[in-house]
Formats: C-alpha cells, structure tokens, sequence
C-alpha cells in the first residue's frame, strides 16, 4: 500500500488532539481556499496555470474540507446489514446508499472472523492459511471467512448486495464507459487490448504451473511455501537491518534519508502497513533535503513476507524522499496503478535465489520463489477479469462466473457453493479498482526489465542505483503525467511481455 491516506494516520503523536488539528487545519485552510479560488489562471504561464489547477485538485481532494472530520465508519455503531429492498433501485442515490451500507457490513465482517474461539480479522486469517500445515484445519478456517462473503453476497441469491449493486454499476459503465478503458487510455494502453492482457497473464500462470486441481483453501498455503521455507533466516529482531542494509546497497541511505518506520503493534492501529509524506523534501540554501517519509506497519512476527512488504513500504520512502519539485508539484505521481508499483521495483528481487542467498545466506529455486511472487498477482487479476465479466453480464452467477476464472486459470477446484472472491472491498467500494493492480504489475515487470537493461542488475546491491532512478522516474511527482514519464523511460508504450517473460520462468519448476 502506499496510495491511500489511511484515516487516522495523523493521530496525535505529538501530543496535539486530533480536535485541536482539525481546527488548526481548518484555520489555515480556509484563507487558501478564498486565495486560490480567486486567482485568474489565464494570466498565468503554462507550467504556473498547472500548478494552479494541481493546488486546486489538491484542496478538493486530500485536503478537502472534511478531511480528518468522524464519518460513519468511526462512529462505532454496527451498520444495518439486513437485506432492504427499500435501498434498491432509486437510480444513483440507491447506488449510493446500498455501496456505502455494503461496504459498511463488509469492513465489519472483515474485522470479526471467528475461528475456534479466536477472534481475527481478514489479513491475519489469510496469513494462517499461508502457515498452517493441517489441511483440514484450513478447510475450516477458510470456511470461517463465511461472513465475510456473506456481507457481500449473502447466499448469492439474485438479490445479494452484490448482485444488485452490479446491476447498478454495469449500467453506469455502459453510460458513461468503464473506469477500467479509462484507466488504460490514460497510460496510453489500448482498452480494446486490457482485457486480453490480463487473460494472457492468467494464462502465463495456467501454462507454467502445474496442472493439478487445488481446493481454494489450499491456495494460500502453497504461495506461502518459500515463506515457510526461509523463515528462520529472519526474524523479527532483523527484519529492520535487512531492508536497510538492501537499501543502503542500492545507494538509498534510510537513516540518511530520514526514513521513519512505525513498525511496532499497537491496540487500534490499522492493520494495513502503508507509506506517506511526513514532511516533505524541500530546498535548503540550494540543496534539496529529503523531508521525513514514514511507513507504517505492524510486525509481530519476521519471517519473508513480512521482510518483502517493509522492502515494500521503503520503496514507497525512498520513492516520496527523491521527488524534487516546486510545493505544488511535490506528491506522489497521478496515477496509482504507477505509484502502487513503484513500491515494488527493489522490493521484487527478495524473491531471487541470489539475493536471498546474499541477505539471509538460503534460498529456494527460482521457480518456487515466482510462485509466491506471482500467486497474489494473478489472483489480483483473476478479480479484475472477474469485474470486467460481471459489469458486462450483471445477471450471471458471480460464484459461476469466479469459479470458471479460477478454475481454468489457477487450477483451482470450482466451488459454485461458496461466494469466496466476496472477500475485497474494492469489489464494493471502487468498482473497476482491482484493474489497477492488473496494470501496475505489468508496469512495474516493465520497468524493472527496462532498468535492468538501461543500468544493469542489482540483485545485490548497486550504489548507483538509486540515483539512477531517481533522476529517471522518482524525482517528477506531479510535475510531469505519470504516462509520459514511464513511456520516456520504456522508450516505448506499455507492454504486457516482460511480465510474461519473468513468470515463463516458472516453467519446469517441481
Ligand atoms: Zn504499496
């Protein structure tokens, strides 16, 4: 994560009340909102009219005048989540209403997992299926995350929330065109050619992994084999040394860039680990300093997946400390798919036998190391081809049409029964969000191909390395569009074939 600004995330660590910066906020914000509303943008320059309309983007977006006020989520009654027709079919407004309550039910089913006595919410479920050695136990803990589905689907009767949201978001996709043909026309990706992109990284996996049947609970745990297999090689106690000393091999100092980690478990914090601005880069005496990015996440346990979403976080850091420009141009770049990414350019390379050789002195085949790398982001995809199917046919099955996905891509077991994709909120919250993830894999295998080819390898360290990308894609925020900075970079449009060809590698894996 890196992209949502999580709520909350300016608690009152300083010893200020959150009622005390809102006011202050809402102080300061109210004579800039009069200022820029009343300035005449067509006297200004090109580059000065952007910066204008980036302030306002801005001031109607992360710092709109709500930002940080209670909202329904906080409020801490549990939403209604009995069926009411009454909140179907009122046009946009009873779209609205239903998203908003749906995914209202969904955050509270997604916090209350009860399996044997225990009390879990979805991240920490998910994790356990990735441990557990007894399958029948996981059978049972997968089928624990029933309420979750249900707060989604229910009994994946034609009326579920899904089902009738759906309906109601298919009809504005073909009014006004699908956010997913939108995501791709902006980074200058044919949105006739989207949805074949993504069947051919689903079948890159089917044709490289083996071909035996999987039950959907066993999913998990076989992407957490080289988990398992390297866990002792990091503990908990190393895990901070590790992603620093990796990152001080690639030229990009964490201390000396004033990375901020809060990493430590804490009652009520989010259980989303995710980077942001503290403050800012800026210009002292001619020289840029690199302000205080921060990441927060929570570890209770080391481990390689733990290891490899901090490599992930600090990409984020050391991302967000490199961007050089004027104030208005200084924030992360306009596109998320991008950004998300960017994250995962260093990060991706704890999934090679050398460089976990290297840093945790073991390793496991290439192969197994890209089943785990690739096993989210196919799964990712599957719910991105997923959305495109049920925006184009509302009325068919979603557990019918997620079963022949799954089944004919990840060879896993169809189980027409369970609602089991019910289980992200983007499905609910942002209707075409789960493309994004789609997209910024293929950017990101992209890019890392073109670095590799630009700048050579750094698997193992290379000091130059981060000076290289900075001056190449982190520095630029939002001072030019995200689709002119990767396709300058790639010499060429976006291509799925460099995705491609990293999972083929998979290929005579046992
Ligand atoms: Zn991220």
């Amino acid at each position: 994560m890196g992209v949502t600004r999580a709520r909350g995330a300016t608690s009152d660590t300083d010893g200020t009340s959150l009622t005390e910066l809102r006011r202050q906020f809402a102080s300061i914000r109210a004579p800039l909102a009069n200022a820029l509303a009343s300035r005449d943008s067509g006297s200004l320059s090109p580059e000065d009219r952007r910066a204008l309309g980036a302030m306002r983007a801005a001031l109607g977006g992360d710092l709109r005048a709500s930002i940080g006020a209670p909202d329904a989520s906080d409020s801490g009654a549990a939403p209604s989540c009995v069926y009411d027709p009454a909140v179907i079919a009122q046009g946009d407004s009873g779209y609205e209403r239903l998203r908003v309550r749906t995914y209202a039910c969904y955050t509270s089913a997604v916090q209350g997992v009860q399996f044997e006595g225990r009390t879990l919410d979805r991240l920490t479920a998910l994790e356990m299926l990735s441990r557990m050695n007894d399958r029948d136990e996981r059978h049972r803990l997968f089928l624990a995350l029933d309420t979750i589905w249900r707060s989604m689907n229910g009994d994946d009767a034609a009326r579920s929330s899904y089902r009738q949201l759906v309906k109601l978001s298919a009809a504005q996709w073909r009014a006004n065109g699908s956010p997913v043909d939108e995501e791709a026309r902006v980074l200058r990706i044919d949105p006739g050619q989207m949805e074949q992109w993504l069947v051919s990284v689903l079948d890159a996996w089917r044709s490289s992994t083996p071909s035996e049947m999987i039950e959907p609970w066993d999913w998990h745990y076989q992407a957490g084999a080289v988990g398992r297999a390297l866990s002792d090689r990091v503990p908990l106690d190393d895990l901070a040394a590790l992603n620093a000393r990796y990152f001080r091999d690639l030229g990009a100092d964490v201390s000396a860039l004033h990375v901020h980690y809060d990493l430590a478990p804490r009652v009520g914090k989010t259980p989303v680990a995710f980077t942001d601005f503290g403050d800012r880069p800026h210009l002292v005496n001619g020289t840029w300093q690199p302000g205080e990015p921060w990441v927060f996440a929570t570890y209770r346990v080391g481990g390689l997946d733990n290891l490899y979403e901090l490599l992930h976080e600090t990409g984020h850091a050391v991302h967000i400390a490199a961007i050089h420009q004027r104030p208005a141009f200084l924030d992360w770049p306009d596109n998320d798919a991008f950004t998300e990414g960017l994250g995962d350019v260093a990060a991706l390379e704890a999934y090679e036998p050398r460089w976990q050789m290297h840093y945790l002195g073991d390793s496991v085949p290439t192969a197994m190391g890209l089943r785990a790398r690739y096993a989210g982001v196919v799964l990712d995809i599957a719910w991105a081809l997923f959305e495109v199917r049920m925006n184009r046919d509302p009325s068919a099955d979603p557990n019918r049409i997620w079963g022949d996905i799954t089944s004919r891509y990840l060879h896993i077991t169809p189980h027409p029964e369970l609602s089991w994709w019910a289980m992200r909120g983007q499905l609910i919250d942002s209707p075409g969000y789960m493309a994004n993830y789609a997209i910024g894999a293929i950017i990101i295998a992209d890019i890392r191909a073109r670095a590799r080819e630009l700048h050579g390898d750094f698997t193992t360290g290379d000091s130059t390395w981060y000076a290289f990308m900075s001056d190449r894609i982190y520095r630029f925020g939002l001072a030019r569009s995200s689709a002119d900075v990767i396709t300058d970079f790639l010499g060429r449009p976006i291509s799925p074939n460099a995705i491609l060809a990293d999972m083929r590698r998979m290929r005579g894996a046992r």
